[in-house]
């Protein structure tokens, strides 16, 4: 009889745990994929980027609250969204800051601050320091993680 060793119980629970993680992940992709649009899910799931001057928000201004695609936090309002000229729908503040969070991104040869919905990890965009006063912030996010809701 094999008497198992302490490590050997470690790389088994480690493997499993591992094995546990990849099929929820694989089961998340799969929920993501059925109930976003093939560019919500390449932008918002896997980190890409709509081109500039396509999406529905970077040159619209109703009056409204913007949530997110794929779980329907809300995240900005009209109020501080702002024409920033550069394709993307800008904004230099957020009353949901507790519905956002914000990774360290270092892809693309680049050092930026990606922001992200925090209850569910959707990829939103970026932020940068050149906005407009009175935060000098601009969150620079992409239409396609994003839904408008007219205030009435
Ligand atoms: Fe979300």
């Amino acid at each position: 009889m094999i008497r198992s060793t302490p490590i050997i119980s470690i790389i088994i629970l480690l493997n499993t745990s591992i094995m546990a993680q990849s099929t929820d992940s694989i089961k998340k992709d799969e929920y993501w994929k059925s109930k976003l649009s093939d560019i919500e899910y390449a932008v918002a799931r896997e980190k890409g980027t709509e081109r500039p001057f396509t999406g529905k928000y970077w040159d619209f201004f109703e009056r409204g609250i913007y949530s997110c695609v794929c779980c329907g936090a809300n995240l900005f309002e009209s109020d501080s969204k702002f024409a920033s000229s550069c394709g993307w729908p800008s904004f230099f503040d957020s009353k949901y800051k507790d519905n956002i969070e914000f990774h360290n991104d270092t892809s693309h040869g680049m050092i930026r601050t990606e922001v992200l919905c925090k209850k569910c990890g959707a990829h939103l965009g970026h932020i940068f320091d050149d906005g407009p006063k009175p935060t000098g912030k601009r969150f620079c996010i992409n239409s396609v993680s994003i839904k408008f809701t007219p205030i009435k």
